[in-house]
């Protein structure tokens, strides 16, 4: 048996803390916040429910996979602490880019939907190697099938942008809203694979999920499986120290045989060095997420995912890139009627503004983000501003984002260049010069929403399964 200290209790942390202790080993999770689930956190705002963080869960299928995964490892079943059960939202989302509106996928009335038919029928051929390449190594010869196959869509076209310029079918609009998603990995099409364009397909495809009760229904079910698997969780234990067998934190110190990490990479090297965690010159953007509870509902037609664009994607990128404030930016609105996936007597909404990744404050008056607040309030339709419809709200910044690691609040830490900007990203899960050191999380799964967290994580561990091996019981 192999003592195991896990840094963090994010998604990943607690995902790779369950999967370790179901197989036999002694596993602590030593977490800085007092709070499960990291960057998906539970609030509550005038009486009533709220996750912040993520709010989506696409490619479910992985989380499938995980519980799965648990179960073949060890004798606690999954079922017993871990059932959740998902709604499939009505649509991946509204856009909402200059003078058009459209949900995706498109609907049959809309003039770009012969478009989007020919884009998706080529696509959704494409969702299971995209699984496949979430929860394999792409080293794996068991993923060389699904890599083949993106190359004979992709080609020589390596880019989002690059593969959607040559789609002469598509309108120039439909190219936008498809492009605007490699925003989710926070880089803008030009720094993100082809493979991002099929992902738009996929999600639209297959559905958008959420957790009832809330997304941190996720970690708080990965908690259960860990504890139930004999892990332990200490909150408040923020590490200081890492030496080559042991931790240490304020008031106590960890031995380890192998040691976990779902920290951002620059703040692991800080902790490491002891030196201070380094603004990277390219990085991914951040958030002002705004979590307001309502006076009282909006229209009826505002769906429960809007996606308000930049009027100029370039323009957008090009200010991330440099982490000055936007004209215009993206904002996704989630908004939750009462008794709608949470447990809530109000109507509540998240307001999610893409940020540039510089550390600040803001408050609802900061320039552009009044701006950005008008801006989605006349494209909704609404007769006021959102903000004047909240009874209860808070705001996390970029300055909270940073919190969890990566310099500037960068939600997916430095970007890497194109060709490790996938599933061949850097750092890897392990470096056999480093044999103690695992990875795991957002940071070393760029373009990192829960299925990269979770499927990384699933690579990660059965890799270090093979090597450390399963202690017999
Ligand atoms: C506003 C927002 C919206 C998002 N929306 C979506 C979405 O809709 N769908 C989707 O799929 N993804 C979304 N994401 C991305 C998703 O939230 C992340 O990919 C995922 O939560 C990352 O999990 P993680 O475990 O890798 O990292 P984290 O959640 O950051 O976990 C790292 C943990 O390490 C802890 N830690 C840091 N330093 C130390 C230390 N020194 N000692 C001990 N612990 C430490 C941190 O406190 C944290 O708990 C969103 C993210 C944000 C911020």
């Amino acid at each position: 048996m192999a003592r195991i200290v896990v840094l963090g209790a994010g998604l990943s942390g607690l995902a790779s803390a369950a999967l370790l202790a179901q197989a036999g080993h002694e596993v602590t999770v030593l977490e800085k916040n007092n709070w499960l689930g990291g960057k998906s956190r539970r609030i509550e705002l005038a009486g009533q429910r709220m996750d912040t963080g993520p709010a989506l869960v696409t490619f479910p299928e992985v989380w499938q996979q995980v519980l799965d995964t648990f179960d073949s490892l060890g004798k606690v079943q999954a079922k017993d602490h871990a059932s959740l059960s998902f709604t499939k939202l009505k649509e991946v989302g509204r856009y909402y880019l200059r003078n058009h509106v459209t949900d995706l996928p498109v609907r049959p009335e809309h003039h770009w939907h012969k478009a989007w038919s020919q884009f998706s029928k080529e696509h959704d051929a494409l969702t299971p190697s995209i699984s496949k390449l979430l929860t394999s190594s792409p080293l794996d010869p068991a993923a060389l099938p699904a890599l083949a196959k993106m190359a004979k869509v992709y080609g020589i076209r390596l880019t989002t942008s690059s593969y959607l310029r040559s789609l002469s079918y598509m309108p120039q609009a439909l190219k936008e809203v498809i492009s605007i998603h490699t925003l989710n990995a926070g880089v803008s099409p030009n720094r993100s694979l082809a493979l991002y364009a099929s992902m738009t397909a996929a999600m639209a495809t297959q559905g958008i999920s959420v957790p009832v009760g809330g997304v941190n229904e996720i970690a708080l079910a990965l908690s259960r499986l860990a504890v139930a698997a004999g892990a332990k969780i200490e909150l408040g234990a923020g590490v200081k120290e890492i030496g080559t067998r042991s931790v240490k934190t304020q008031t106590a110190e960890y031995s380890f045989d192998h040691l976990v990490s779902s920290l951002d990479p620059g703040v692991l090297k800080a902790i490491q060095t002891g030196k201070p965690n380094k603004l990277a010159k390219h990085r991914s953007c951040s958030g002002v997420a705004i979590y307001a509870v309502l006076k009282k509902p909006l229209p009826d037609d505002v769906v429960t995912h809007s996606v308000i664009m930049p009027d100029d994607a370039e323009k957008l990128h090009h200010s991330l890139d440099r982490a000055l404030p936007p004209e215009q930016t993206m904002t996704f609105v989630n908004y939750y009627r009462a008794g709608e996936i949470y447990p809530n007597t109000k109507d509540t909404v998240a307001v999610l503004i893409t940020a540039p990744a510089d550390g600040k404050k803001h408050g609802l008056n900061s320039e552009w983000v009044r701006n950005e607040l008008d801006r989605v309030s006349q494209k909704l339709g609404l007769k006021v501003a959102i903000d004047e419809l909240f009874e209860e709200y808070e705001i996390l910044n970029p300055d909270y984002f940073a919190q969890f690691g990566a310099a500037g609040g960068a939600l997916y830490g430095a970007t890497s260049p194109l060709w490790q900007s996938g599933p061949f990203h850097n750092p890897q899960y392990h470096n056999p010069l480093r044999p103690r050191l695992w990875r795991v999380g957002a940071s070393v799964h760029p373009g990192g929403g829960i299925p990269a967290v979770l499927g990384g994580t699933l690579i990660a561990t059965r890799t270090m399964l093979r090597k450390i091996g399963k202690p017999k019981k």
